[in-house]
């Protein structure tokens, strides 16, 4: 008598191989048969009409501060994540010493968009090391699976303390971060991950630590990483990190790297491409490169008061370093600095989040009812009919009365359908980039997956059901060298769920108050998700989270070379 039986399904196994109408059999966790007629269980359930996928494989988030309150990663199980893997771009709560612990959450708070106070109120510090980080999570228990990466910006800063914020590490430095590295690999840790991006920036602009390491230092620590044979390099990569220099730094080690984020700027046409032929022509020799590219449109709510989307450009610096709002508002109306920031927005030649696509940005609510009229329309609209350059009427309306509270969103990259299907499709493309538990006051992509199986397979054919699922689960099984995951085969863990195809898909984002303290977040749901099996336990039946005592899922500690 097995735990349970799936029947009657059309299952798309993970492995990309043609769907078939069977049944799977499930017993202690694991996918024990599949065929026909296997036999009784203590539960049954009749799939006819349903497709039986894995769940997916979400490889970049940054849940590593929301786990120690919230161990569902909501919302991502009830969107059929089934493992989540965290500490990208190197952003990590641990190792974290109690003297640095305000600084990990005014980093975070910045380059993460999270809220201070969630993190103030929310945040668990009963660890200190990697390895005690992953044994609270387990001891705790997690909803889904988890699997974390050893970040590079909290090793700097447990080692070099402030320091890591302005200089080189010395030869000492360096050391010590190896150790740790190494112990956090023996441990459980999936790999090392890391950030030279322009727009990673903690309090006041300064870049994260990352961002200061020379050659020497990435060198030593992906060797690090790289003692046992194991591990993932993780890089989000700013715009003087070419391919080239990533083999270097990876010299010996023989490992896979994961590029983010390779997003398509409409005014930059090839550069995304370019970066992918770079990738191609190393794997050609040998050296296995991936390239995370998204599925969604990156569009982001923002004010103001923090408007991340211009962090990238250098001559926004000022802005960012004021100390009060009244600097602030100063620098803002300061003629000098809107023209050095608006020369730098023309300037073409720059790869960045923001590039000057004034009608990508839209009034999206005002706080002061005077301005109601602007509520959807362009920035692009709004100068053309005050005949002001867009820069000054967005910087002249921010210090307006209330201005700062005006809430704007931005359809900034990957919006150009055609010119995204074909990074979708690219043999060295990794799927993934939800950035979930990050950005939250920006933007929800959670739920990627069944926006990719709505999107990209129902409506725009772009590929087949059973290469799209491929892509979502086995394929991300097998970049990141997790074991027994991602596909509907015996001898697997059964982390699956059971979907109707033609209703399957994301809702809008809304905004909810639910963070520790009562901050804000966006949400968003899933339809056309019937259940969501993690290690064979129900997690999500009908439209509805199960109000689950046990936690089902594992911290992942062993992973394959
Ligand atoms: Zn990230």
């Amino acid at each position: 008598m097995f735990d349970l039986i799936i029947k009657n399904a059309n299952i798309i196994d993970g492995t990309g191989m043609p769907s078939f109408t069977g049944d799977i059999a499930v017993d202690d966790g694991i996918i024990v048969n599949r065929g026909k007629d296997l036999g009784d269980a203590k539960t049954i359930v009749d799939a006819k009409g349903l497709s039986l996928v894995p769940g997916f494989i979400d490889s970049h988030t940054h849940y590593d501060a929301q786990l120690t309150w919230d161990p569902w990663a909501n919302p991502s199980p009830k969107l059929g994540v089934t493992t989540i893997i965290i500490g990208n771009c190197g952003f990590t709560i641990a190792p974290c010493k109690a003297e640095h612990r305000e600084l990990t959450i005014k980093n975070l708070t910045n380059v993460e968009g999270m809220s201070l106070d969630a993190l103030k109120k929310g945040i668990n510090w009963s660890f200190e090391t990697f390895p005690e980080y992953l044994n609270f999570l387990e001891d705790r228990g997690v909803g889904p699976n988890v699997a974390a990466y050893i970040g590079h910006s909290s090793v700097r800063v447990y080692v070099m303390g402030e320091e890591a914020l302005t200089r080189k590490a010395n030869n000492d430095e360096i050391i010590e971060m190896e150790n740790i590295i190494k112990e956090g690999m023996i441990k459980g840790g999936l790999g090392f991950a890391t950030s030279t991006f322009e727009g990673h920036n903690g309090e006041n602009g300064v870049p994260m630590p990352s961002r200061l390491a020379d050659k020497t230092e990435m060198q030593s620590l992906i060797k690090a990483m790289s003692s046992f044979g194991r591990g993932i390099f993780m890089l989000t990569r700013g715009s003087n990190t070419s391919i080239d220099n990533i083999q270097e730094w990876m010299k010996g080690s023989n490992r896979p790297a994961v590029v983010a984020a390779l997003l398509h700027n409409p005014l930059s046409d090839n550069s995304t491409f370019n970066i992918l032929s770079d990738i191609t022509k190393a794997a050609d020799k040998g050296n296995e490169i991936w390239g995370q590219v998204s599925c969604r449109p990156l569009s982001m709510e923002f004010t103001m008061k923090s408007p991340y989307l211009f962090e990238g450009i250098k001559n926004w610096k000022p802005a960012m370093e004021c100390p009060t709002d009244e600097l602030y508002r100063k620098v803002l109306a300061d003629n000098g600095f809107r023209k050095n920031l608006l020369n730098e927005i023309e300037d073409e030649a720059q790869v960045r989040l923001f590039n000057g696509d004034w009608d990508k940005i839209i009034v999206r609510e005002v706080t002061n009812k005077k301005f109601i009229d602007l509520e959807g329309l362009s920035i692009k609209d709004i100068a053309k009919q005050n005949n002001i350059n867009p820069l000054d009427w967005l910087l002249n309306h921010s210090l307006t009365e209330d201005g700062m509270d005006t809430l704007f969103i931005a359809m900034l990259l990957n919006s150009d359908e055609e010119a995204v299907g074909r990074l979708l499709k690219h043999p060295r493309s990794n799927i993934t980039l939800s950035d979930a538990g990050a950005h939250l006051t920006f933007f929800n992509d959670a739920g990627y997956g069944l926006y990719m199986l709505e999107k990209w397979v129902r409506e725009n054919n772009l590929m087949s059901k059973e290469k799209a699922i491929y892509n979502l689960t086995g394929k991300q099984a097998d970049i990141y060298r997790i074991d027994q995951r991602g596909r509907l085969v015996p001898g697997q863990y059964a982390d699956m769920m059971l979907i109707d195809f033609d209703k399957v898909g994301v809702s809008k984002t809304y905004r909810v108050n639910d963070l520790p303290g009562g901050s804000s977040r966006l949400n968003i749901d899933g339809h056309g998700i019937h259940s969501v099996w993690i290690n064979g336990e129900k997690v999500f039946n009908e439209n509805s989270i199960i109000d689950n005592k046990n936690l089902p899922g594992k911290v992942l500690r062993g992973f394959h070379a």
